[in-house]
């Protein structure tokens, strides 16, 4: 992913009620904020940025805890529940569970990738 400066608050929960989960990484933000600016982890391939639709199909209310991760790369927690490089607060019991065209898309690019 393209190296981009991230303002924290966009990445922290603005409020502890309706939250959503994206159901690839498990950031936990509300609906809103997934809206205004996506996945900071998956938006290269969810593309929920300014599309309500994908929000409310790739993002989960269905979580019960929530880990906030602010260095991943030196957080056990992190590698113990394998939460890799993501930033923010995740669910920790998150569905990740990607509808079958977005799940399939995202496989393709991680072959590109390799
Ligand atoms: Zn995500």
């Amino acid at each position: 992913m393209a190296e981009e400066v991230v303002n924290p608050m966009d990445i922290c929960p603005a409020q502890t009620k309706k939250l959503r989960a994206c159901i690839a990484c498990g950031l936990v933000k509300t609906s809103q904020q997934f809206v205004e600016n996506g996945c900071e982890n998956c938006e290269e391939f969810l593309g929920l940025k300014g599309n309500p639709e994908g929000v409310e199909t790739c993002t989960s209310g269905n979580f019960h805890g929530i880990i906030a991760l602010i260095e991943p790369g030196d957080s056990w927690v992190a590698r113990a529940k394998r939460l890799g490089e993501v930033t923010g607060s995740l669910a920790d019991d998150a569905v990740k569970e990607l509808p079958e065209p977005i799940r399939q898309r995202y496989l393709a690019e991680q072959q590109q990738a390799e």
